[in-house]
């Protein structure tokens, strides 16, 4: 297999830990589309509890749990991103407010109907996007709200290269209206979408990786497996350039009826 068809579940874990420890977003987004999802939610208050799913080292989390009253707790997969998030939360003192537990979200450590609202930024593809959609809902109050990013396509055509790309990668990568209606489908009124700029991409996510990249391949001088991994992601960086006009991340928020 050459590095280029390598999927990121291709490598060692230790090693994409390391990898992504180093920057603050696992994932594209940014404070201000945090924040602008987050305008669209209007049920919280001090009693909220609040659930950020896959929130890696809590980029986002910090920045929710700033600007929302409530309890946040945030979910990874990954100890060492638990370790970051909970310093994290200790260095801003937020501590009375905001965990991060180690988990899977696919096994959900809540009670039924207990959450006002579920949060999820680039990391609902790790069970898919209808599934997520589907088995989290019985977490959620009545009229609580889920607000997730998911990479999705802006057009109906597309080359060849991109669209294999995304076959192997994440096959149930969709239009906007086909996204739209699984939240539909899955009982939550899509209250709004919208496309995350490319800056997210360029600025928050790739410009700091480069740096991280170049740290991360001195420190594993020689190792295959770390110069793969900067491979398949320099990669899709380089994917993400050419056909930034057919796909990216898209915000999507629903409100449990
Ligand atoms: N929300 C963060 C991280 C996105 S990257 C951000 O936007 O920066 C995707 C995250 O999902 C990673 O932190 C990864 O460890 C986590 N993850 C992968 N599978 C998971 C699972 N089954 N349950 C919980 N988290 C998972």
């Amino acid at each position: 297999m050459s590095n280029e068809n390598k999927t990121i579940h291709d490598f060692d874990f230790n090693l994409i830990c390391e990898y992504f420890s180093s920057v603050e977003r696992q994932g594209p987004g940014s404070p201000e589309v945090t924040l602008k999802a987050l305008s669209f939610i209007d049920n919280l208050t001090d009693k909220s509890c609040i659930a950020d799913l896959g929130c890696g080292t809590g980029g986002q989390t910090m920045t929710l749990a700033q600007n929302t009253p409530g309890q946040i707790t945030g979910l990874d997969l990954f100890p060492d991103f638990i370790r970051i998030f909970n310093r994290n939360v200790e260095y801003l003192g937020l501590q009375d407010r905001v965990k991060g537990n180690v988990g899977s979200m696919d096994n959900l450590p809540f009670e039924k109907e207990s959450l006002d609202l579920i949060w999820s930024e680039g990391a609902i593809y790790n069970i898919g996007f209808e599934r997520g959609l589907n088995e989290w809902k019985q977490y959620l109050k009545k009229n609580g709200y889920v607000a997730v990013s998911e990479v999705s396509w802006f057009t109906d055509e597309r080359s060849e290269e991109i669209n294999d790309f995304w076959m192997a990668n994440y096959p149930e990568i969709d239009t906007i209206p086909n996204k739209v209606a699984q939240m539909q489908k899955a009982g939550y009124v899509p209250v709004a979408t919208f496309i995350l700029p490319e800056k997210c991409w360029t600025e928050h996510f790739y410009a700091p990786s480069h740096r991280a990249r170049e740290e991360f391949l001195k420190k594993h001088a020689g190792n295959k497996n770390a110069e793969s991994l900067v491979a398949s992601e320099r990669h899709e960086e380089s994917l993400y350039n050419k056909y930034k006009d057919f796909y990216g991340y898209v915000f999507y928020i629903g409100k449990k009826i």
